[in-house]
């Protein structure tokens, strides 16, 4: 059993403009729409929770979902003040078996994700209980001090730049979002939660081309992507 966490609760304070940019057009649909039609698509993963602003709720009905056929078997939640806050509300709102299986949870301005793609990440969540998609850094890494000035070359080679999808057996990913409350810990992805309990996070290679939508340059790229031009 399989669910999907998908969070598009935010108001894009990094973007400006009438629309939140997990609502902007590309191409012939909005971001968000692009994102879902993977995951409904997919056979393996049977339940969807799409967490918004909860005053946004008509809105995802109406221009998200219908036009994608998935306003019956969506279910909406409401966002929470930061990204960890709607993944958390996403998470109490699988029930029933669900509970026993994996959770895939994917940023709704992640477009390009692919099918071969959140199949890899479940595969890794069933075998090790914990797998997210990365990247490898390629460009050097440099630390700088506040005043722009550089104090440190990192050593690459270990690193990768998270993405998501990231999975995990529910339970797993529970636990850790227990503790990371208890403790008032505030992670900027999912699998970072996992790590402080002590459990291990596989990171499998994902796409450069998976990007997340964040700032106005970001949709100039989305766009070329988009259009195959990149
Ligand atoms: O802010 P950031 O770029 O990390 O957002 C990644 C994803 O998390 C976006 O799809 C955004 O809508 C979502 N998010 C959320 N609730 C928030 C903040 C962000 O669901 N309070």
């Amino acid at each position: 059993m399989v669910s999907a966490i998908i969070v598009a609760g935010g108001k894009g304070g990094r973007m400006s403009g009438p629309v939140r940019k997990q609502y902007r057009s590309l191409g012939t649909r909005p971001i968000l729409g692009h994102t879902l039609l993977p995951f409904g698509r997919c056979d393996e993963v049977e339940k969807i929770f799409l967490v918004a602003p909860e005053g946004d709720f008509d809105f995802c009905h109406k221009n998200i979902l219908s036009p994608l056929g998935l306003q019956d078997s969506v279910t909406l939640v409401p966002g929470g003040a930061e990204r960890q806050d709607s993944v958390h509300n996403g998470l109490l709102a699988i029930g029933g078996k669900e509970k026993n299986g994996i959770v895939l949870i994917h940023d709704g301005v992640r477009p390009f994700i692919r099918h071969e793609q959140i199949m890899a990440c479940i595969s890794g969540a069933k075998e090790f209980g914990a797998c997210i998609l990365g990247i490898p850094a390629y460009d050097t890494l440099k630390h700088a001090d506040k005043s722009g000035n550089i104090d440190k070359t990192l050593k690459r080679g270990a690193i990768w730049l998270a993405q998501t999808p990231q999975a995990f057996q529910y339970e797993l990913i529970m636990d850790a979002y227990k503790t990371a409350k208890d403790e008032g810990y505030v992670g900027t992805d999912d699998a970072s939660l996992v790590e402080r309990i002590g459990k291990k996070v596989k990171i499998i290679n994902g796409s450069r081309l998976n990007i997340k939508i964040t700032t106005p340059e970001d949709i100039q790229l989305a766009e070329l992507i988009m259009n195959g031009e990149w």
